[in-house]
Formats: C-alpha cells, structure tokens, sequence
C-alpha cells in the first residue's frame, strides 16, 4: 500500500516523527490558576519509524496528549513538532502529517466502507486521482465489504474501517488510542498483526494503552505516564531490564510468630505462621543467599516459589504514589 514514509516533510532530515518540548495543558480555569492540569513539563521524542507505546492508568494524559498533536485540543504551553512541522507555525502539514484512529467505534451506519473512505479523503482535499481507496480496503481486509453497509459490518471490521479512514491522506504517523480496547482475543491478534504490518511497512506508530502486555508485545519504545507527567521512556528491553525486582516466597516447617533476627537485613515479611515472602533485587541478591540464611536461621524450608517481574511491576514500581494525592487544581503545584 505505497509507502507512507513518502508524506509530507518540512526538510526530510528530522529524524524524529513528533518532538514535544515543555508541553503544559490545563483544562478550564481562568489562565491565572484554577482548572485542571492534564501535561506538565511533558517533554518527548518519537523516532521516525518507531513504533511506540503510551502507557498509562486512565486520566493520565494520553489522550489529551494525542489529542494535542492532532490538533484537536489546544495546548496551553510548550513546543510540538510533527513530521519537521512546527504545531503553532505549520498546523496543517502538521495535522496532515497524522492520521488518528479514535477509540469509540463511531461510524455512518449509512455509508459503505467505500464511500466512508471516499468522503474522508475529501475531508483532507485528497485530489480523486490521487486517492486509494481500493488498495486500502484491500490492505485493512475489507475489500469484500467495500459496498456494503457500515451498520453491517462486525466489530473488528469497523476497528478496521477506522483505521483505514486514518490512513487516506497517507500520513507517515498513525496514532491508535486504545486500539483493543474491550475487543476479544482473537480480534486482538488480528489487529496486533495488521498494526505490525503497516508498521513494518514504515508507518510510524504511536499507540495509548493500559494493556501492559500489549504495550511490551507490540512496542520497540515505552513512555509511562503517570498524572500528566513521563514517568519513563525507554526502549521496551531496556525498561525491562531496569526491572530486576524478584519476590520469592518460602514456606517452613517451623511456626514463626516474628521474622528471625538473622533475617532481618532482608527486605522481608512474616506471613504467620509459616510463610515468608522475600523482596530482592537479582543485581544484588542470589536467591541462593536466602536459603542459605533461612537454613542457618535453623529453619526447614518445606516449600518455595518465585515471581518475575514484567511491564506490570515497573510500571506499579513507577506510577506508585505514596500521599495518594490525586493530580488536579493547577493552583496545588
Ligand atoms: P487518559 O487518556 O490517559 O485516560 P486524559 O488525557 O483523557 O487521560 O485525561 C487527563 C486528565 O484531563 C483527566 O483528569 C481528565 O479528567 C482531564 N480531561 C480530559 N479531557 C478533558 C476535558 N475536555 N475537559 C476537562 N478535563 C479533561
């Protein structure tokens, strides 16, 4: 389906897809205080090509993070660059340069998927001969369906119409919020495939999800946020690795009524009588050296068991927010 790498481009050199400097936005207030802070001090840069994971708890930011490069929502403060396309000096090749597929499966139940396509691509001045909406339908899997009614189409078809809409002005970045959302296994795999292709294929994606396993299955790059705030990007081995955070769990013979005092230089905790829980760091402990000190300790161990951590973990680790202070008045920071 062409190549999309080929769309607009202020000077063809930036290697970045969006670049985001100081991004601020505050919902409502009167621009003195008040309202409610979404970004701060948001900074953020997508490579060309990438496909890359937003991840974050709801009403974290993601949305109105995408919203923004869409030129959808306005920012209050900071620079945006899309595809080499200053956001306040070139906000159309910017827009231009995107193409969003929304979350909420909203489609003309009247129109086929042709004629959706046709009138999207008139909606961003894509001259007739120049529009492919055959070779997208083909692509998307839809091209057996392209005369017939929305309103008849399945659930995954209509994810795939949507995102084939997205990509009628050949932008070189789509961006997906929430692309399985509440979609079952199967039809995931589906889109998973679909996603990786059009990115193989040199579409640079940008994606919102709190699936954590869809974030490290799919994504070369991960960005947290957390509270209108990147709390880590990195390339997703590389956040992995940063996790070497292990738990294991031994059950002894003996009843314990309080942790051993040979034990105690453990980050340890007594689940009585006989279940103790281990928190380690395998950089800096062997799990080794813990059963040679529950044994010197004088006890039996009966039974053992360890957990690895994954996505899941660091991202707890990262987002944990120990005053349990809710992000929100402006005029609080
Ligand atoms: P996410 O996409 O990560 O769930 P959002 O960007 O939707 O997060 O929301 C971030 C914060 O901004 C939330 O506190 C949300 O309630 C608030 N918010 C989002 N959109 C609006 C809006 N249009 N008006 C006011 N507040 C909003």
């Amino acid at each position: 389906m062409g190549t999309p790498t080929e769309g607009p481009s202020a000077d063809g050199l930036a290697e970045n897809a969006i670049e985001v400097r100081g991004l601020k936005k505050v919902y409502g207030g009167n621009g003195r205080g008040g309202g409610l802070l979404a970004l701060e001090h948001f900074d953020i840069a997508i490579p060309r090509g990438a496909f890359f994971g937003l991840l974050g708890p709801n009403g974290a930011g993601k949305s109105t993070l995408i919203n923004i490069l869409a030129g959808l929502t306005m920012k209050t403060a900071g620079e945006v660059t899309v595809w080499g396309h200053d956001l306040d000096r070139a906000g159309r090749m910017a827009r231009a340069s995107i193409g969003v597929v929304p979350q909420e499966l909203n489609i003309d139940p009247f129109f086929t998927p042709r004629e959706a396509l046709e009138v999207q691509a008139g909606f961003y001045g894509v001259p007739k001969r120049e529009r492919r909406t055959d070779a997208i339908l083909r692509a998307l899997h839809l091209a057996d369906k392209a005369d017939a009614y929305a309103r008849s189409l399945s659930g995954g078809m209509r994810r795939r119409l949507l995102i084939a809409k997205a990509m009628v002005h050949r932008p070189p970045i789509l961006v997906l919020d929430e692309p399985t959302a509440g979609v079952d296994v199967e039809l995931r795999q589906q889109l998973w495939d679909l996603i990786r292709t059009l990115n193989a294929e040199g579409t640079t994606v940008l994606l919102t999800t709190h699936y954590l396993e869809e974030a490290e299955q799919l994504c070369d790059q991960i960005a947290i946020i957390h509270q209108g705030r990147l709390v880590a990007c990195d390339r997703t081995e590389a956040l992995l690795r940063r996790m070497d955070q292990r738990e294991i769990v031994i059950l002894v013979a003996e009843d314990l009524s309080d942790v051993p005092e040979a034990l105690k230089h453990f980050r340890v905790t007594l689940q009585p009588p006989r279940r103790l829980r281990f928190g380690f760091r395998t950089s800096e402990t062997g799990i080794g050296e813990i059963l040679e000190s529950v044994r010197k300790a004088g006890l039996t161990v009966t039974d053992l068991s360890t957990k690895e951590s994954d996505l899941e973990d660091l991202f707890l680790q990262l987002t944990r927010n120990p005053d349990g202070v809710e992000p929100k008045a402006e005029t609080s920071r």
